[in-house]
């Protein structure tokens, strides 16, 4: 029999609406709260810094699916569908009975899956009378998405990029100019929280937080000017959707449907994506298929933090969100996964963890490129070092089947690839990377400070 490798899906099969799972969820997502008053928000109260949509959209617990605007659909058939690939040639090398799919969102001009919500904000923005758009970015692949969709729609960008990732990646800011971006080294000059902690600190090399203090300030402060974040929020997750539902369809092609589905975990966009349109036949017709979130040994909110209300940046500008965390003060170490060295986890997937819907994996660094480095001489494409997370946690699946004798069938996501991620290959490849454990005492010294809401 003809082996059939790759399953692609026509134009008129991308997916029309998004699935918001929140609508299905038996035990709904706990309220985000002002810091300030401990009382819920609602969607009102995040009008001055995001897109009216997407705030409405956050806060959705009702409508299981929301149309795609028709301008977000002309730009994903672009790049869209995906394609869903069986990787035989990894299976062959694990020697394992397991089936290996894997969903490929690498293959879009901007090399991840982050271009998918990038669109639906600039978009919304664009649609309710906005001029310029601002977010922050670590390596830069978020900002890249967001600097090619502003300029798809007209809107001026503004990134604030962590200074030392700038420093240590410079293509990625190189990448968000050449979309015409403006594009500043964080902590920076430009604005108020900047001053203050250069003042303070005057070689501060940066981080997520002060970045998204900076973006923030920006967007609040300058009239026409929205804030958008490229993970962690409902309404990021929503957008990502397309993602499974797509591979829904294509698994039907190849006449099989998962067992498992795996994805790395940052703060949890693209694992929602692809897992979110499956996991909605556990909920509502007994599915049995299970899911796994891999997520970094250096940065394990989901296996080892705390579900506690927290901030979602370091400096405590943003709401209190009840999720998975290790603490806002946490400082992951400098691993090559800059999308994966986040504190805390997106509000749904904390509260399917805690439901037992679903399960989370933590790999170590060396153990993530062990398993790039094999996927890349099997099925011949470099993965985000982010991505080698989900690659790990297959293998390990695929290695059990191997020794119990039992096959099964494995989905996981290729959130994106890694070719301007090659220094960190260079790097494992001359034996100069290293792994990191994070000690119980750092997490508890951590989570320590955390109001005690719960
Ligand atoms: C940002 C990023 C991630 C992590 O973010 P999630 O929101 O958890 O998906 C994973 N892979 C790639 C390639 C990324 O750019």
């Amino acid at each position: 029999m003809e082996k059939l490798k790759k399953f692609v899906l026509q134009d008129n099969q991308i997916p029309t609406q998004w699935y918001n799972i929140q609508a299905d969820m038996g035990v709904k997502p706990l309220p985000p709260l002002n810091p300030a008053t401990k009382q819920p928000l609602r969607p009102e109260d995040l009008f001055p810094i995001f897109s009216e949509e997407c705030s409405r959209q956050e806060f959705d617990q009702t409508n299981a699916w929301i149309d795609i605007p028709e301008e977000v659909v002309d730009m994903y058939r672009y790049y869209r569908a995906t394609p869903l690939v069986r990787a035989y040639a990894l299976e062959k090398a694990l020697d394992t009975p397991a089936h290996i799919y894997f969903k490929n969102e690498s293959t879009n001009p901007l090399g991840s899956h982050k271009i998918n919500s990038a669109l639906a904000q600039c978009y919304y923005c664009k649609h309710e009378g906005t001029t310029n758009v601002t977010t922050e970015t670590g390596a830069g692949q978020w900002g890249a998405a967001l600097s090619y969709a502003a300029r798809v729609f007209g809107l001026e960008a503004a990134v604030y990029q962590v200074k030392i990732s700038m420093e240590q990646k410079p293509y990625r800011s190189i990448l968000m100019r050449t979309f015409g971006a403006q594009v500043t080294g964080s902590p920076s000059m430009s604005t108020r929280a900047g001053k203050d902690i250069i003042t303070r600190d005057p070689m501060h090399t940066g981080s997520l937080g002060t970045a998204i203090s900076e973006a923030i300030e920006l967007a609040t402060t300058t009239p026409h000017c929205k804030y958008t974040l490229g993970s962690v929020l409902n309404h990021v997750s929503l957008h990502q959707t397309v993602i499974g539902l797509e591979a829904e369809k294509q698994m039907e092609m190849a006449g099989e449907y998962p067992d498992t589905v795996i994805a790395c975990f940052g703060g949890g966009s693209n694992f929602g994506g692809i897992a979110f349109p499956f996991m909605r036949h556990n909920i509502k017709d007994g599915a049995k298929t299970e899911y796994v979130a891999a997520e970094p040994s250096s940065c394990p909110k989901l296996t080892r933090g705390v579900f506690q209300y927290d901030f979602g940046d370091k400096a405590g500008y943003t709401p209190l969100l009840p999720m998975f965390t290790l603490g806002h003060g946490f400082k992951p170490a400098n691993i090559h996964a800059g999308g994966l060295r986040y504190h805390g986890a997106g509000v749904i997937v904390s509260q399917l963890i805690k439901d037992g819907m679903m399960r989370a994996v933590d790999i170590p660094q060396l153990e993530s490129f062990r398993a790039g480095l094999l996927f890349a001489r099997t099925e011949g494409i470099v993965p985000a070092p982010e991505s080698c997370h989900a690659i790990a946690a297959t293998v390990r699946e695929a290695v059990k089947c191997r020794e119990n004798g039992r096959g099964k069938v494995i989905l996981f996501n290729l959130s994106g690839h890694g070719l301007i991620d090659m220094t960190a290959y260079e790097q494992y490849l001359n034996g100069d990377l290293m792994d990191y454990s994070v000690s119980d005492d750092e997490i508890k010294n951590n989570v320590g400070n955390l109001p005690h809401i719960l």
